[in-house]
């Protein structure tokens, strides 16, 4: 008997299913976790050694470590655009920290711009954010809005640690009072939009709501993304007593405080890898860990982090501002144990675990300045994944590039300058004159990506302008 064409495919259908099923490793979990204004050299796997930090460095030590990895700027908001989307954000005019200001619908990540949970959750997973959001104020730019199912945070740029305490901002050189920037470290945690009490050391608290996140998830059968944006260890400098207490050998009062707020950030992570492993779900995590940018040695919210052997902080488009700690790891199908020393950026995040999920951006949609780099992290390309990377600050007041080894950049009125990174890591001998056809290909390049974007769309610089001309000295947000 001759089965009808649709039952027999009925029949068929269950049977495929079950061998995809069988032969397909299930989509991997995303997690990409976030620190703010961590040292370079501040970490256990940089080389670290009066903070130890066993659980990021155990992290390090479970995939490969990127020594050349880069943020796309060198302050917080706009290096948070360029992850989140993937793309060189002056492209779309973000190159400022956003106001803190509830009305303000420009100062934010636009709207015409797609999220990396935006993709994911097209593609079938559950999304969450947890800590800072720092993409705008607006009702509009709320991450429930921007492709995340679930929020658990704050909205600015910086929030105070613990509950209460009263933050001053610094308002100008060496001097502190009274801002919108009060309001802003005080503002409401939020679990979507509902503001919840303030309980407990928000770091800690923050490791808490994502381990629980972890295993709530586990439960289900979709895979997840979580992007957990610590603001630690960024100013206000408070931390929990237990953990200074810890670091009672720690003579500098700042920088005692500083190492307790990246111990409290390693403690986090633990729980959170504990929690995986509970879950059974460690082998099958893709896990991302980066700073937002360098430290800030003796800027504004300077925070007694180390950058060694780098030169320059936050705020800078030398070494110190962009090149941060940069770790993947994810068991199932990335080597443990490996360094990389090809340069990558932050904006690889995004194309990454687009592939690692299986997923595909809709061809509508601006293309990426990310390379996906799950080809070259396992050895299948030894070449290396990007030619060049570039950098543009304040609307165009500095340039950075890099090439292979080669640094060309140029700070505000300065001439330009040109380093061997290979001989020369702390970018303390210019060759500009040395080697001036290398200078001058680089300064090309440079100018012609900068064709390519658009001018600042926002700005926060309180003294008038737009661009601020004299660096983020004058630049009051985090
Ligand atoms: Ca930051």
């Amino acid at each position: 008997m001759k089965l009808p064409f649709v039952r027999c495919c009925a029949l068929l259908v269950p049977i495929f299913v079950s061998l995809f099923a069988a032969e397909s490793p299930p989509r991997p979990n995303i997690l990409l976790i976030v620190a703010d204004d961590l040292g370079y050299h501040d970490v256990g796997f940089q080389g670290g050694r009066d903070i130890p930090t066993p659980h990021l460095d155990r992290l390090a030590a479970s995939g490969i470590r990127c020594t050349d990895g880069y943020v796309s700027y060198p302050v917080c908001s706009p290096s948070r655009a360029g992850i989140l989307t993937g793309r060189y954000q002056q492209r779309f005019g973000y190159e400022f920290n956003p106001k803190w200001d509830a009305t303000a619908a420009t100062h934010g990540l636009p709207l015409s711009e797609t999220t990396l949970a935006d993709s994911l959750r097209s593609a079938g997973y559950t999304t969450g954010a947890i800590g800072k959001w720092h993409l705008g104020a607006h009702p509009q730019f709320h991450p429930n809005r921007r492709g995340f199912d679930e929020f658990f945070g704050f909205l600015g740029g910086g929030h105070r640690y613990l509950p209460g305490s009263i933050v001053e901002v610094e308002v100008g050189a060496g001097k502190k009072g009274t801002t919108s920037g009060d309001a802003e470290q005080a503002s409401p945690l939020l679990r979507n939009t509902t503001a919840v009490p303030e309980v407990g050391e928000l770091t800690t608290r923050l490791g808490e709501e994502a381990a629980a996140s972890v295993t709530r998830h586990a439960r289900n059968a979709k895979p997840w993304f979580l992007y957990l944006a610590f603001n630690a260890p960024h100013t206000p400098l408070q931390a929990r007593e237990d953990m200074l207490k810890k670091f009672a050998a720690i003579a500098d009062a700042r920088r005692r405080t500083y190492a307790a707020m990246v111990a409290t950030v390693d403690e986090a992570v633990g729980r959170i890898v504990t929690a995986l492993e509970a879950a059974g779900q460690r082998e099958r995590t893709l896990i991302f860990f980066i700073s937002d940018n360098g430290g800030p040695m003796t800027k504004r919210n300077a925070n007694a982090s180390v950058n060694s052997p780098l030169h320059g902080q936050k705020g800078d488009v030398f070494e110190g501002g962009i090149r941060v700690p940069f770790l993947v790891s994810w068991p199932a199908r990335i080597p443990a144990g490996r360094t990389y020393t090809q340069p990558v950026i932050s904006l690889d995040i995004l194309p990454t675990a687009l592939a690692a999920a299986g997923a595909t951006r809709a061809a509508a949609l601006a293309p990426l300045d990310g390379t996906d780099l799950l080809p070259f992290l396992t050895g299948k390309n030894d070449s290396a994944p990007h030619a060049r990377l570039f950098w543009r600050m304040d609307g165009g007041e500095a340039f950075a590039v890099r090439e292979g080894q080669w640094k060309w950049l140029r700070t505000y009125q300065n001439a330009p300058q040109l380093f061997d990174l290979a001989t020369d890591l702390g970018e303390s001998r210019d060759l500009a004159s040395a080697r001036p056809e290398i200078a001058a290909r680089l300064a090309a390049a440079s100018a012609e990506w900068n064709r390519d974007l658009i001018a600042p769309a926002f700005g926060n610089n309180p003294f008038g302008g737009l661009i601020n001309r004299t660096g983020l000295e004058k630049n009051p947000a985090p």
